[in-house]
């Protein structure tokens, strides 16, 4: 398992690596073969792709398994390798977020197709190359999946501490744009319209949103614009990330900026929007089952709510019961000291596989979630 996640780590597939995500697909695509599936296709989206797998639809318990492939290293970062820090430790990227869990699941799959009850169980496998940008490409996908499936299993990182996520904030991506007109600074300011002195004012007022909320919480992550001191700039844009546990308050606060926005002449574009996931009474007695799986097996198995969101957030919208947070133990996530706890990788197995049994053998009733 640990050499299959340093091979796949060492394919850079950052969100926008066209090449490297091709070569991973296809890599992932014969590794998965091994499950025997009854179909396997590759999914093409605008700017994204998809690796697509299921079998036995025709099984009275459909289970939704879910992971992506992108990372958030681009081609030219100076990450690119894994590397063993110690025979407990490997370090690379993605290997946690997320090539480690795309390894659990294809070992706890293969485990799982050798029982005499995996019949019971049929299965959908959606390996997305958008999630890390928000999924904007293959969330209509996961949706459609979603209403076939009694549950759902992510394979995304449990949290440092080998916490499960139970509770996850929604989470919306913005653009906000303004036009000006150029002109030399000097010679004919006059011709010119500023860019940047809306943008900037409408930035000020955002500052004003975030202090007037308790419940989300306004992030402005880029900001660009103009060309040099002497020109007046024609073009300046922001993006901002807007996190709450309230969807009311999402849509409270995005109204709120398209009040700003028009306010001040700049037009506003919603990205990507997860909404909140919440911890409700068929999300917990998932959990419950899937401790008292960790309980037979003797590992410790805790939760906690995390303001990090994932491809959850869209199954929890469809009102699938699932759990997020099923693959690997590591840390350091989304930077260059990345690291994957190794041992976890078959100890996650190991519950996945009883977990999957269980559920097939009717000791955990999915029926009554
Ligand atoms: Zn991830």
């Amino acid at each position: 398992m640990a050499a299959l996640v340093e091979r796949w780590s060492n394919i850079n597939s950052h969100t926008k690596n066209c090449a490297g995500i091709e070569k991973l697909i296809e890599e992932v695509k014969k590794a998965f073969q091994i499950l025997d599936p009854d179909e396997i296709d590759t999914v093409h989206f605008a700017q994204s792709k998809g690796l697509f797998l299921k079998k036995r639809a025709q099984s009275p318990i459909q289970i939704y398994f879910g992971g992506h492939l992108d990372t958030v290293f681009p081609i030219d970062h100076p990450f690119q390798k894994a590397v063993y820090l110690n025979e407990n430790t490997l370090q690379g990227p993605g290997v946690t977020d997320m090539k480690g869990g795309l390894v659990v699941m294809l070992k706890a799959l293969e485990c799982f197709e050798k029982k005499e009850r995996a019949s019971t169980i049929g299965w959908n496998i959606f390996l997305n190359t958008d999630e890390e940008i928000g999924s904007p490409e293959s969330t209509s996908f996961i949706e459609r999946c979603a209403q076939k499936c009694h549950l759902a299993c992510i394979f995304e990182p449990a949290l440092e501490d080998g916490s499960l996520v139970s509770k996850r904030k929604g989470s919306s991506n913005y653009r906000i744009i303004s036009q000006g007109k150029a002109a030399h600074a000097g010679r004919n300011p006059k011709e010119g319209k500023n860019a940047i002195f809306p943008l900037a004012h409408f930035i000020a007022q955002v500052e004003g949103v975030n202090a007037s909320s308790t419940e989300a919480l306004v992030n402005i992550g880029i900001i660009e614009g103009g060309k040099a001191p002497n020109i007046i700039p024609d073009y300046a844009e922001c993006y901002l990330n807007v996190r709450s546990d309230n969807i009311e308050s999402m849509q409270h606060i995005e109204n709120k900026l398209k009040q700003l926005a028009a306010g001040y002449g700049l037009s506003i574009t919603r990205l990507t929007f997860r909404p909140p996931k919440p911890f409700d009474q068929k999300t917990k007695a998932l959990f419950e089952a899937l401790k008292g799986c960790a309980d037979q097996l003797e590992f410790a198995l805790t939760w906690k709510e995390s303001g990090g969101v994932c491809d959850g957030n869209i199954l929890a919208s469809q009102g699938v019961p699932t759990i997020d947070s099923l693959g690997a133990c590591g840390g350091k996530i989304h930077t260059e000291k990345e690291y994957l706890h190794l041992p976890s990788l078959c100890e996650k197995t190991q519950l996945t596989v009883l977990f999957l049994s269980e559920i097939a053998s009717g000791n955990i009733k999915i029926k009554d979630l």
